[in-house]
């Protein structure tokens, strides 16, 4: 059998550059992008997939390149009427970003899946890969800090990650079902590689890691299991990569971030900058440029990890 389909795992913006770099070298048909739903939140009456959302404006050549989140072209009437209106202001959608947001909502209630409804309407704005929920039942992150038990939008967007983290949940991950096509495509004899893509491993990876049956899943795949660092240099690229780990007690290091998928990591792709860091690494480690600021940049490393993949 043709070993040819591609297994992403994904958060948000770190994970979408990735992904969005392997769409171009891999076959549509070939490609399954599992994202993370721990983000995810009801807000004004509404469905919020933010990582799903991320991914699917950069699969479409529609994010937003100067925020940095969100969708392009973007203006905000309807969030300056809610404010003028005094309705809740702290988590911004722009009018385009809304659309996506009451949607998903109307089908939700209509009793779609998220899933069926995400290949749809990934399908209409002309992504041909598939962006996949990593599961149709709600699983929520939920932050523990020294203010409290937050909620994940809470913690990252309403309070912009300060207070200190003390440890995550992942309410209703115990429960949840993995969805069946990611469980088909980890026990699939086509597997190619799995990539985790350079995405915060404690809130966009740890939460797919936690359904039940993944991580044994992951660790007993035929195909070559391989990461990116979203830690350069003892940094994040962007987010709170780096401040969770401080505060959970780690260093932040691509090292760091290695130990968390130790029980199933074949091959590691770190920066040039931290090569110092290779020789203790246990999974086949190679070097790469690691930082995507161009399309040619992403396209490359995803490159380098089907090679990766490819020879192990
Ligand atoms: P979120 O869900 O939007 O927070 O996004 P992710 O969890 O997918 O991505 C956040 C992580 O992506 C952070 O740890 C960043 O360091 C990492 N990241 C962002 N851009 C890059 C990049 O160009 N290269 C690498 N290696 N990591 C990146």
């Amino acid at each position: 059998m043709t070993k040819n389909l591609v297994l992403a795992l994904s958060g948000g913006v770190g994970g979408a550059k990735l992904a969005l770099g392997l769409s171009h070298i891999v076959a549509p048909e070939n490609l399954l992008i599992v994202a993370n739903t721990g983000d995810d939140f009801e807000h004004l009456g509404l469905s919020i997939s933010p990582d799903i959302d991320t991914l699917t404006y950069a699969l479409a050549n529609l994010d937003n390149q100067t925020l940095g989140w969100g969708r392009r072209d973007e203006t905000w009437s309807f969030m300056e009427t809610l404010a003028t209106l005094g309705g809740p202001a702290w988590f911004r959608l722009g009018d385009r970003d809304l659309a996506l947001h009451v949607q998903r909502t109307l089908r939700l209630k209509a009793g779609e899946t998220l899933a069926a409804i995400t290949a749809d309407l990934t399908a209409r704005l002309g992504i041909a890969a598939r962006i996949l929920p990593m599961s149709n039942d709600p699983v929520r992150t939920r932050v523990d800090t020294n203010e409290g038990i937050l909620d994940f939008q809470d913690y990252f967007v309403g309070r912009q990650c300060q207070p200190e983290v003390k440890s995550l949940h992942f309410a209703g991950a115990e429960a949840a079902r993995p969805h069946p096509d990611f469980r088909a495509a980890l026990a699939s004899p086509s597997l190619r590689a799995v990539i985790i893509c350079p995405s915060n491993p404690f809130i966009s990876v740890e939460p797919i890691l936690a359904l039940p049956g993944i991580r044994t899943a992951l660790a007993a795949c035929e195909a070559p299991v391989i990461a990116v660092s979203p830690i350069i240099g003892g940094r994040a690229v962007k987010g709170p990569t780096a401040k969770m780990m401080t505060e959970l007690g780690l260093t932040p290091s691509a090292a760091a971030v290695a130990a968390r998928y130790a029980d199933f990591l074949d091959g590691y792709i770190i920066d040039h900058q931290d090569a110092a860091e290779a020789a203790g690494l246990t999974p086949r480690t190679i070097l790469a440029a690691t930082l995507m600021t161009t399309l040619e940049h992403k396209i490359a490393l995803a490159q380098t990890a089907l090679d990766l993949a490819d020879s192990l």
